[in-house]
C-alpha cells in the first residue's frame, strides 16, 4: 500500500510499504477514506519529538472496515468508522479510571511486559513514535487497529467524511481542555493557538458556557479564522501584548480560563535554538509563560498543547502565588467522543469549516510543507489516499 513515511526531521514521502495484518484476535484493519495532518505531527517533522527508524505517520483518520479479529464482535466488514487517537485496551488501571491516554497495555509491545518503567510510560498513539507504542498511523492506505473493540466509533450515514474525522482528535482535544475548567458559566475563555486545536477548544467554550472567548494568535490569518469560525474576540500577540489586553478586558484581573493551544514551537533563529540546548529546552514556551501571566488569581490553565521535555523557570512560583489549578494532557477523546458524534449530528457543533486544503495522500509531503510553514493561508489539511 501508499503510506505517508517520516524519514528523518522535514523528511516525509509517500512511499509503497507492506500491508498491515491482524496481528491479534482484537485487531482490525481500516481502509482510510479521509486522514488529516495535526499539529502534533508537526513536532515530529520538525525533529522536537525524535523518531528513528522510518514510521507512517498519522492518528486522524477514518474508514471502511476491511477485516475483524475473532475477538471483534462489534465491528464487520464494511462498517464506516472514525478511530480515537489514544491506543487503549478498555481494561486496564488506568482504562477503567477513564484515562485512555495512560492505557498501560497498548505501549507494552514497545517497552516489554513487566517492569518500573512500563509505570512510567503513557499509553500508544497512532502513528506518534516509538515512544508512542511504534504503531503505524492512518497516513496510509490501510491500517491496523488494535483493541478494535474499544476505540473505533461506527458514523451515521447522514455525516459526510468531512464532519465526522475531526472526532478523532482535535474536536475531543479541544473539547478536553474545555472540559477540564469545569465552567460554571460565564467566564472568560482565553485560547491560546487559533490552529486546529484552538478553533476547537473555542467552539467547545461556548457550547460549554463561557460568557467571553478569546482567540490568541501570533498569525493573521489564524486570528482571523478565529473570529470568523468560532466568533471569539481576538488577539495579535505580536501586535499587542496579550497579557495587557486580557487584563484591560477584565477589570484588570484576567482571564478565569486560560487553554494553551500552541504547545512547542520550533525556534526560527539560530541563537533562540542554541538558547534552548542551554536550558536542555526543545522549542518555545512562551505560549504558555503567556498563559500563567493572563490568568487570573484562583484562575484555571489548561495545556493540550504539546510540550516534550522538562524546562528551566518553571513558573511554581507564580502558581503558587496565583493560587492555579493546572490541568496537562493528551485529550481524553473516548470519553467525549459519543457526546460529540451526538452534537455534530444535532447540528450544534460544526468542525469541517476549518478545513483549508485537500489533497491527495500522494501530496502528504506537500501538505506538511504547506502547513509547517503556514503558507497559503493553510488550518488544516485533509488527505485522501
Ligand atoms: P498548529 O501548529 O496549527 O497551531 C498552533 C498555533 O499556535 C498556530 O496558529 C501558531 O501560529 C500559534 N502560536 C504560535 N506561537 C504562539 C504564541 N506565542 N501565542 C499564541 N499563538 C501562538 O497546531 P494544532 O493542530 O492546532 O495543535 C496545537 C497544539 O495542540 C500542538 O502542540 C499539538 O501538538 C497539540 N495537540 C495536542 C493534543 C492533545 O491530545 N493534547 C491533540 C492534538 C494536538
Ligand atoms: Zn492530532
Ligand atoms: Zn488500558
Amino acid at each position: 500500500m501508499k503510506a505517508l513515511v517520516f524519514h528523518r526531521p522535514k523528511h516525509v514521502s509517500v512511499d509503497q510499504v507492506n500491508d498491515p495484518r491482524i496481528e491479534h484476535p482484537r485487531d482490525a484493519i481500516v481502509r482510510v477514506t479521509l486522514t488529516a495532518i495535526c499539529g502534533s505531527d508537526l513536532h515530529i517533522y520538525n525533529g522536537l519529538i525524535p523518531q528513528v527508524r522510518p514510521m507512517v505517520l498519522g492518528h486522524e483518520f477514518m474508514g471502511i472496515v476491511e477485516e475483524v479479529g475473532p475477538q471483534i464482535t462489534n465491528l464487520k466488514r464494511g462498517d464506516r468508522v472514525i478511530v480515537p487517537f489514544p491506543i487503549a485496551c478498555g481494561d486496564c488501571f488506568f482504562c477503567k479510571a477513564h484515562l485512555p491516554p495512560h492505557c498501560e497495555r497498548s505501549n507494552r509491545e514497545h517497552y516489554g511486559p513487566e517492569g518500573g518503567l512500563l509505570r512510567e510510560k503513557g499509553g500508544a498513539l497512532f502513528g506518534y513514535t516509538d515512544l508512542y507504542g511504534g504503531y503505524d498511523g492512518g497516513q496510509a492506505e490501510l491500517v491496523r487497529i488494535p483493541y478494535a473493540d474499544v476505540g473505533p466509533r461506527k458514523v451515521p450515514d447522514e455525516l459526510t467524511d468531512e464532519q465526522a474525522l475531526f472526532l478523532t482528535d482535535i474536536l475531543p482535544t479541544g473539547w478536553t481542555a474545555v472540559d477540564q475548567a469545569h465552567l460554571q458559566g460565564g467566564e472568560t475563555v482565553a485560547v491560546f493557538g487559533c490552529g486546529p486545536v484552538g478553533l476547537m477548544a473555542m467552539k467547545a467554550a461556548w457550547i460549554k458556557g463561557a460568557g467571553r472567548v478569546i482567540g490568541i494568535d501570533v498569525e493573521d490569518y489564524r486570528v482571523e479564522m478565529a473570529r470568523s469560525a468560532t466568533g471569539a474576540e481576538v488577539i495579535h500577540a505580536r501586535r499587542d501584548d496579550p497579557v495587557k489586553a486580557i487584563r484591560a478586558m477584565t477589570d484588570g484581573r484576567g482571564a478565569d480560563v486560560c487553554i494553551d493551544a500552541v504547545g512547542m514551537e520550533a525556534r526560527r533563529s539560530l541563537w533562540k535554538k542554541l538558547a534552548n540546548v542551554v536550558h536542555g529546552q526543545l522549542g518555545s514556551t512562551e505560549a504558555l509563560e503567556t498563559c500563567f501571566s493572563a490568568v487570573r488569581r484562583g484562575g484555571m490553565v489548561s495545556i493540550v498543547g504539546v510540550y516534550g521535555m522538562p524546562y528551566d523557570n518553571f513558573p511554581v512560583g507564580q502558581i503558587f502565588d496565583k493560587g492555579l489549578r493546572l490541568w496537562a494532557g493528551q485529550a481524553l477523546a473516548q470519553n467525549y467522543v459519543d457526546e460529540l458524534m451526538a452534537l455534530i449530528v444535532a447540528g450544534k457543533i460544526r468542525t469541517d469549516d476549518i478545513i483549508t486544503h485537500r489533497m491527495p495522500l500522494s501530496d502528504a509531503a506537500i501538505g506538511y510543507d504547506l502547513f509547517n510553514k503556514k503558507k497559503d493561508n493553510c488550518v488544516k489539511v485533509v488527505l485522501t489516499p
